[in-house]
């Protein structure tokens, strides 16, 4: 089996990317806009465009290419924009991020907010961080439930209490991901924020969520009215078993989840913190995880208890990774429509 990594051009992944990014035409003729690996991005201005989203929040690299190609799809579509007056830059393994100086020579993202509407964009720009978050999500259209979910893992709340001891003022992403996997028996593929492509840019409040699989399959009929393929490809994606570590770095697979066990004959990897997270790099995770995925390439079963990996082939042990706590990283697999 050949190790499939998201920077390798090997036939399988050419043949997906090939799919997923076959809008690149659309961007050069400025209507649909999908920056390099942030395929989230154009799924959700996809949304906006079609108004099952009032406004969106998406970030990219800060720079004057990436500025005037948003101003000029913005314009196309007569979509009002503003960005946020910083930069920020994260850390993945404590999923923190913060702002820095938009001149900082550091290298970060901007946030652009974009609506039809000119005045939810500036006021989706007044709520972010953490001014009004209820008032921000309500803006992106999350549902309800999904917001009080997430209100409670916010800073100063007193179910996070943990979280609090570490210095940040972001978004909490991948905890995000795994508390919501917790809270849940069900998980619907639609829902599914653990593959390489996704539906909703929110975190669910859990995984079987009413509102959230009804703002996906909207979604997803407007990715099959766009391109049959791309909906046809990230449906495929979001059916299949993975194992997450943070929303940078997963390998989702071909195969069959039973329990913490599974059986797989392929895989896909896209273990990407150390270049999402570049200011950060944590090199100690970064290199675990070309070990796991180089060994994950020569077995053909894995196991994820609570404190280890272990990968087999033709049921002989050929390695052990130990986990420092048990939701370095989980296994998941949908389970219903
Ligand atoms: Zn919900």
């Amino acid at each position: 089996m050949i190790l499939k990594t998201i920077s390798e051009n090997s036939g399988r992944y050419r043949e997906l990317t090939s799919l997923i990014f076959s809008d690149k035409k659309r961007i050069e003729e400025g209507k649909l806009f999908i920056p390099a690996k942030i395929t989230i991005s154009s799924t959700e201005l996809l949304a906006l465009k079609n108004d099952i989203k009032p406004s969106v929040r998406i970030d990219i690299p800060f720079n004057e290419k990436m500025h005037s190609m948003i101003k000029d799809l913005c314009k196309n579509n007569k979509f009002f924009m503003y960005h946020s007056d910083y930069k920020f830059i994260s850390n993945s393994n404590l999923d923190v991020s913060w702002p820095i100086k938009l001149n900082s020579p550091k290298k970060g993202l901007v946030f652009y907010y974009i609506s039809k509407n000119e005045k939810i964009a500036k006021e989706l720009k007044r709520c972010d961080r953490g001014v009004n978050f209820e008032r921000f999500s309500a803006l992106l259209g999350y549902p309800d439930c999904c917001i009080e979910f997430a209100k409670k893992l916010r800073p100063g709340s007193p179910e996070n209490h943990v979280r609090d001891a570490i210095k940040y003022d972001d978004y909490l992403w991948s905890t995000n991901h795994v508390r919501s996997f917790r809270n849940s028996k069900q998980f619907s593929f639609y829902l599914n924020k653990y593959s390489i492509l996704g539906l909703v840019s929110h975190t669910p409040c859990h995984l079987n969520c009413k509102e959230s699989k009804i703002y996906a399959k909207k979604l997803l009929s407007i990715i099959r009215g766009e391109n049959k393929e791309l909906a046809q490809i990230t449906e495929y994606l979001l059916k299949l078993p993975s194992l997450f570590w943070n929303y940078a770095d997963k390998i989702v697979f071909q195969g069959e989840k039973k329990g913490d066990s599974l059986r797989y004959h392929d895989f896909l990897t896209n273990l990407n913190s150390h270049i999402k997270f570049s200011s950060f790099p944590d090199h100690e995770l970064s290199a675990k995880l070309m070990k796991i995925a180089s060994m994950v390439g020569k077995g053909d079963m894995l196991e994820n208890s609570k404190s280890n990996i272990r990968i087999f082939k033709n049921s002989k042990l050929i390695a052990e990774f130990e986990k420092p706590y048990e939701f370095e990283c989980i296994l998941t697999e949908p389970n219903t429509n």
